[in-house]
């Protein structure tokens, strides 16, 4: 399992505010929110960053943007709309080297496209 901060939220050793959690993924507020809504969807395998997935890491991927979208539903600012974002290494501002999507919401989003 991850040997990063995440990982330790993943093994209980640090406290977090979990929203989800199964046997692929957990779920967390963001410490630092940058939006009304702003979660952290975690695969709890050790994946790095984007460029350490392989094929056979579809299927969790796929299960981490659809978590990602029934809470944004169960939240109720799913129709509203939200965004998803992954960072991969330094220039795209990774600072946690455990794979993690954010979903951010709850707001209208500037800043980005
Ligand atoms: P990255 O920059 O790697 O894409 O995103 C890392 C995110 O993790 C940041 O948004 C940062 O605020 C968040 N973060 C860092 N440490 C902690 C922590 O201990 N707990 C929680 N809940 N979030 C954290």
């Amino acid at each position: 399992m991850s040997d990063t901060i995440f990982g330790k939220i993943i093994r209980r050793e640090i406290p977090a505010d979990i929203v989800y959690e199964d046997d692929d993924l957990i779920a967390f507020k963001d410490i630092s929110p940058q939006a009304p809504v702003h979660v952290l969807f975690v695969p709890k395998a050790t994946i790095a960053t984007l460029n350490d997935l392989t094929p056979g890491h579809a299927e969790l991927v796929g299960k981490l943007f659809l978590a990602a979208a029934k809470y944004a539903k169960a939240q109720g600012f799913a129709d509203d709309g939200y965004r998803c974002v992954i960072n991969c290494n330094r220039h795209g501002g990774q600072t946690v080297f455990q794979l993690h999507l954010h979903l951010l919401g709850g707001a209208p989003l500037h800043g980005f496209g």
